[in-house]
């Protein structure tokens, strides 16, 4: 009898009501503007990589906390139309997570982040589950300390653990040594290590400061310049598909979520080799699909909504 709790994919982090208004200019203190109408989207780094992983076939659990009022349900319903479990998603008394986003003519955002719920979850929320998985997704957007422990779990089980250090921030060696792998963006990764990124070069040079920190695989994601993988055994581009770029918004979480997503499709023998061969041409071909799914979510506007499928990622590739 197939076990219920099993999944390929579980990721413990944050789901956000983005309200996205329109308006000629950003308001002075003081100012009130007339913007367009408001936009209400599913979003939250969290639920956006669960999303984007199982529009690529994976079998994905969310883990998260959302608010007693409207948005709640509403992040709820989402994530169950895009065939993500939600029954560990608990609803506590305090806000849903919102992002307050105003884009101005030129297309520059500002944004107000409001964590709320998403700042409840808990050590004690992931002590009480009993779940099993392939591959644990972190981000940032809840308590640290649950991150550190979600991760330190996640190892316990036999998960492969991926960490997204977004939003940017400084993190201990105990984080960054129990993550089997890495992946930041370029402002994320300075961040992080303190080593200005500018180019492949200096790329590298930081993911080995990571690595020395403890890190077992880096992949820095350099937009139109595609993936940087660096581990104890080598470091290796993987460039970009060429695409017609609409829209950024997301592209770093279709990327994650390929890349976990592509890691589950293999056999369960191959995943344990994986965790010590980082260099293993399976992981580069993983990192190829994962920037046709990034290269494929700058194609069209929003977060979730361009976040593509494992039909349109496959039929991109060919
Ligand atoms: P983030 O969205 O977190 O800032 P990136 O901008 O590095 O992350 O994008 C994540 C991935 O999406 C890249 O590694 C690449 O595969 C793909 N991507 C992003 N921008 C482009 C682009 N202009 N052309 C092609 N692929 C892109």
């Amino acid at each position: 009898m197939l076990d219920k709790l099993k999944y390929d994919v579980l990721v413990i982090g944050s789901l956000n009501a983005d309200l996205v208004v329109r308006t000629p200019h950003f308001p002075k203190p003081g100012e009130t503007i007339s913007g367009d109408d408001l936009h209400i989207i599913p979003g939250g780094k969290g639920a956006n990589q669960a999303v984007a992983a199982a529009r690529q076939g994976a079998r994905v659990a969310m883990i998260g906390r959302v608010g007693k009022d409207s948005f709640g349900p509403f992040l709820v319903e989402s994530l169950k139309s895009d065939v993500v479990n939600t029954s560990h998603v608990l609803a506590d008394e305090s806000a849903t997570g919102t992002a307050i986003i105003v884009v101005d003519s030129n297309g520059q955002n500002s944004i107000v982040l409001s964590a709320g719920a998403n700042g409840n979850v808990s050590v004690r929320d992931i002590n009480e589950l009993d779940i099993e998985a392939k591959v644990l997704l972190l981000q940032l957007e809840i308590p640290l300390e649950t991150v550190i422990h979600a991760a330190k779990w996640g190892k316990q089980k036999g998960m492969i653990v991926i960490l997204n250090p977004a939003p940017a921030r400084k993190l201990s060696d105990e984080l960054i040594a129990n993550a089997d792998y890495i992946i930041p963006n370029e402002t994320e990764l300075n961040l992080l290590t303190g080593v200005p990124v500018t180019d492949l070069a200096s790329a590298e040079q930081a993911a080995k400061v990571l690595l020395q920190r403890g890190a077992k695989n880096v992949i820095v994601t350099l937009g139109s310049k595609g993936a940087l993988l660096v581990s104890g055994h080598q470091a290796k581009q993987v460039d970009a598909y060429k695409v017609n770029v609409v829209d950024t918004t997301a592209a770093g979480d279709a990327f994650i979520g390929g890349f976990a997503s592509y890691l589950t499709l293999e056999s369960d023998s191959l995943l344990s080799d994986m965790r010590q061969q980082a260099a293993s041409l399976q992981i580069v071909e993983a990192v190829k699909y994962a920037n046709a799914c990034g290269a494929l979510a700058t194609t069209k506007f929003g977060a979730q909504p361009s976040l593509p499928t494992k039909e349109e990622t496959e039929k991109f590739i060919k």
